[in-house]
């Protein structure tokens, strides 16, 4: 938590109820232990698809398909999503949830090298990309992501501050979450400093970074 338990419950209270079949898996994410998207996350990326409406959407990450089936609830109609997702655990379940949602396609495997491949033959192109999978590889993400995204087209990356403990020096990081705060670091460095990218970093859930490719 970034904000004050105090200030995340009230804003979090000002939020509309999911429907049912949304909050019944946020209940089952929650019981299991799954890391899904923050009621405050969930809330800005319905504002963030509201604005925008994307049309081609990759989320990398998919865990049992939340924010998969978010991000389709709250798209437009004809809007397609592509999810990646590595881990059998996960997908068993992603696979029984996504099922029969035509808008959505599950690549499993390896998201790095899915989307090293996707880079590599050109096929696709997105216009709205939402990172929420294993912080310390964001950057080796963002160089096949820059190919994927249109010129125009929307990054939103998850958990970007590391609960807040991106703020604190190295030395006081615990010795098994310094990889993962030294990347994670490099990663915004360069979402705010490679000219590519408008990017905001935000204190909302666990930290988002906000970049529109330039
Ligand atoms: N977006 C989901 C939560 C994702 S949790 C939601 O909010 O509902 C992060 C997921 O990323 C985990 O399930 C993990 O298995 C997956 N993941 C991490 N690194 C990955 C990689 N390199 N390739 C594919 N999936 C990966
Ligand atoms: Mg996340």
């Amino acid at each position: 938590m970034i904000v004050s338990e105090h200030i995340e419950g009230y804003i979090d209270s000002l939020i509309p109820d999911l429907p049912d079949d949304l909050r019944d898996l946020e209940e089952w994410a929650l019981e299991h232990g799954v890391p899904i998207i923050r009621k405050s996350m969930q809330q800005y990326l319905k504002l963030l698809l509201t604005e925008r409406k994307p049309k081609k959407i990759l989320e990398i990450g998919t865990a049992i398909g939340f924010s998969t089936l978010f991000l389709e609830r709250f798209s437009e109609a004809d809007t397609e999503i592509t999810t990646i997702e590595k881990v059998e655990m996960r997908l068993k379940e992603a696979r029984k949830n996504l099922h029969g949602h035509d808008r959505i396609r599950l690549i499993e495997g390896d998201a790095l090298s899915v989307l090293d491949n996707m880079a590599l033959n050109h096929t696709e192109r997105y216009d709205f990309i939402f990172l929420d999978a294993a912080k310390g590889q964001y950057p080796e993400f963002l160089k096949p992501i820059s190919k994927l995204l249109e010129k125009g087209g929307m990054l939103v990356t998850d958990n970007v501050l590391l609960e807040g403990t991106i703020a604190e020096s190295k030395f006081s990081i615990e010795r098994r979450d310094r990889t993962i705060h030294k990347r994670m670091r490099e990663y915004l460095y360069e979402l705010t400093h490679s000219g590519e990218y408008e990017t905001a970093v935000m204190p909302v859930g666990d930290g988002v970074a906000v970049s529109v490719k330039l």
